[in-house]
């Protein structure tokens, strides 16, 4: 990677300054902004316009009180947000997140990966993302509905299926998304599908939708991998997380013939050199809910258990490493354990997981790397993919949603690939992601004139 160049370093110190207090906001401008030198040496009008300046600017932010009563009779205050980062592709788009980390640093950095990355998946979406720092550790399934009504209680004035679409993200699953659809449904009196995506297959849901954003990383990796003439085949793979990201990346990988040997959640990880078995991973920690020790504990002697305080995920060997967990879970350290190792792939299947020094020690050692906003592009892609079937009325089989999603996925990883050849750094994904990404919302944007 490069520093910032000249003419764009005082675009990042104003966003600073604009925003104060927000590192990862910080952190995901800064990565684009080195990636934009090459694009404005190319065509300066960009900086007569504006369009960075004007791309770095959420076009609206809410922020609002949600309170909701718990299993005590408590009454229990929570901060709801929604940034509506850039419609100029289409209605916004993007997950809500429901965990105590989030504020609107955290919120802002998201939608603005968004933009980017629902640009790169060439459908007709803009950017945006929500959430709470309401935990959902240890609720019950009544106080999660309460919780979740009372958010869309404020919510839904703001949404619309032309408008804004949210989806799920950390802590917002196929539950999650029908206790606010069904509040939004209510209070609109209107059953406007295409408002959510993520929904369950009942109600107006796709098929594949929950397994896109792991396919999806899945396939990514694969046309990397075949850019040096290999494949998953008998490589040993470490995927962290053990969300609905994890668990379909493992799916896929092991269908691909790779030996997925390790994932984790915030408690630890487990280390299974037999191979994760799928079925006990789900129901732990999808049906029961319960922490990855547990899997360790059920599985017996193939399998063992270490707790964070202990180690990290990325000790393990591995030839292809898929974070899939959260922002900034990969450290420029644990990066120098997985090259020692012989990692030659990494793909994001979380948002920004790899530090900035992660990634450049990736790029610096000639590792392969796919950077989040187009390697877990297929979930949003997907939800694309829904908001199609809501609009046609239509529902299509699983086969033909997956198809699209390997194809969408594909044209991708081409895209990048090209327009690092293109820019003059063949290979770099992440400058590749970054100015495709970038330029499609610059050019909608110059076209809708100054907005
Ligand atoms: N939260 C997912 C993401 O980070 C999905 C968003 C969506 O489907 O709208 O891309």
């Amino acid at each position: 990677m490069m520093g910032i160049d000249e003419k764009l370093q005082p675009i990042l110190a104003e966003v600073k300054r604009r925003n104060a207090g927000e590192p990862e906001f910080h952190q995901a401008v800064h990565e684009v902004l080195e990636s934009l030198g090459r694009v404005v040496a190319k065509h300066p009008h960009y900086l007569d316009l504006a369009l960075i300046e004007r791309i770095c600017e959420p076009e609206r932010q809410i922020i609002f009180r949600i309170p909701w009563v718990d299993d005590h009779g408590k009454v229990q205050i929570n901060r709801g947000f929604r940034v509506q980062f850039n419609s100029a592709l289409g209605p916004y788009k993007g997950g809500m997140r429901f965990h105590p980390s989030v504020n609107v640093g955290i919120i802002k950095f998201l939608g603005f990966e968004q933009t980017f990355k629902n640009a790169l998946t060439g459908m007709p979406i803009g950017g945006g993302k929500g959430g709470s720092d309401f935990d959902p550790k240890g609720r019950s399934d009544g106080e999660i509905m309460r919780f979740c009504q009372s958010l869309m209680t404020e919510l839904h004035r703001h949404l619309g299926d032309q408008t804004d679409v949210p989806a799920g993200d950390i802590g917002v699953g196929g539950r999650e998304i029908g206790y606010m659809f069904g509040q939004y449904k209510r209070l609109n009196n209107r059953f406007e599908a295409g408002v959510f995506t993520g929904k369950a297959l009942a109600y107006g849901g796709s098929r594949a939708r929950t397994e896109a954003t792991g396919y999806g990383n899945t396939y990514f990796v694969q046309a990397m991998l075949a850019t040096k003439g290999t494949s998953y085949d008998g490589k040993r793979v470490v995927v962290s997380g053990s969300g609905n990201v994890a668990i379909y990346t493992i799916e896929k990988v092991q269908s691909f013939g790779g030996k997925v040997v390790a994932c984790s959640d915030s408690s630890g990880y487990v280390i299974d050199e037999s191979g994760i078995d799928l079925a006990l991973l789900k129901e732990v920690k999808d049906v029961r809910r319960e922490r990855i020790s547990e899997y360790a504990r059920r599985r017996g002697a193939d399998a063992h258990f270490v707790p964070a305080e202990k180690g990290s995920v990325w000790d393990v060997a591995c030839q292809v490493a898929m974070p899939s967990a959260t922002q900034n879970e990969l450290s420029g350290k644990d990066a120098r354990a997985l090259v020692k190792n012989g990692v030659m792939a990494v793909g994001e299947g979380a948002n920004m997981p790899c530090t900035p020094e992660a990634v450049k020690v990736f790029q610096d050692a000639g590792v392969l790397f796919a950077p989040g906003k187009a390697a877990n592009a297929g979930g949003v892609a997907t939800s694309a993919l829904e908001m199609q079937q809501n609009a046609s009325r239509d529902s299509w089989t699983f086969e033909q949603t997956e198809a699209r999603l390997a194809t969408i996925m594909r044209n991708i990883h081409d895209t990048c690939h090209a327009t690092a050849e293109e820019y003059g750094a063949p290979g770099d994904y992440v400058l590749g992601a970054n100015i495709a990404g970038f330029v499609r919302v610059a050019e909608a944007m110059r076209m809708l004139g100054v907005i």
